[in-house]
């Protein structure tokens, strides 16, 4: 895809994830690469306020293009590219059931197997740092070793894919979880899936060689 087209792209997931619930006003932040750097929402902007031109293009040691402010949260975008080839799109949300775990500052456990979507056995929180620091980006992508989606403590959910609608998706997914694992709380104490359950799920996963689909 051309700059212009992922301008587009970018607006477009941006305006959906705020349609998703994931994002209200101005909270939350989407990247996708592009070229040898990458493009990132605008900083303090309500996606319906957004156009194309308004995404600012970024290089990989953070310079900025343009007129806008990018995100104040550029760093763990710019980081999660620098250290994880794989990843092309990076979407970060303080949707609603994400954000009250968070405030727990809890791993998520197997208490369901949708777990692994986010490539592991638990969906980790990133301890506390204060938002836009590098020491917040640190602890995320601590929190993203081996995985495609983190908690943020007393903040919010990170994930990251391949593509942007992958992204999207897996941020829907995993704020799914996040309500489900709430309201397991609320009634009880959930039956946790073993180590070897979540291994055959997890190598289920990678045989579909794709993105982890339901069965
Ligand atoms: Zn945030």
């Amino acid at each position: 895809m051309s700059e212009a087209e992922l301008r587009r792209a970018l607006l477009d997931t941006t305006i959906a994830a705020q349609r998703e619930g994931l994002n209200r006003g101005a909270s939350g932040n989407l990247s996708v690469r592009s070229g040898n750097g990458f493009l990132i929402t605008p900083s303090g902007m309500a996606p319906t306020e957004q156009t194309a031109d308004d995404m600012v293009w970024m290089d990989l040691d953070g310079n900025a293009k343009g007129t806008r402010k990018p995100s104040s949260e550029w760093r763990f975008h710019r980081d999660l590219y620098v250290a994880r080839p794989e990843f092309n799109a990076v979407l970060h949300a303080h949707s609603t059931f994400a954000t009250t775990l968070a405030c727990l500052g809890r791993d998520i456990p197997p208490f369901h197997y949708m777990i692994a979507a986010a490539g592991g056995k638990t969906i980790r929180c990133a301890p506390y740092a204060t938002f836009g620091t590098q020491e917040l980006s640190d602890h995320a992508l601590k929190a993203m070793e081996g995985r495609k989606a983190c908690l943020l403590a007393n903040h919010g959910l990170l994930a990251a894919e391949t593509s942007l609608e992958r992204a999207l998706a897996l941020a829907v997914e995993v704020e799914s979880l996040c309500e489900q694992y709430c309201r397991t709380l609320q009634i009880g104490t959930p039956k946790l899936l073993s180590d070897a359950e979540m291994d055959v799920v997890l190598e289920k996963f990678k045989s579909y060689g794709q993105n982890a689909q339901k069965t």
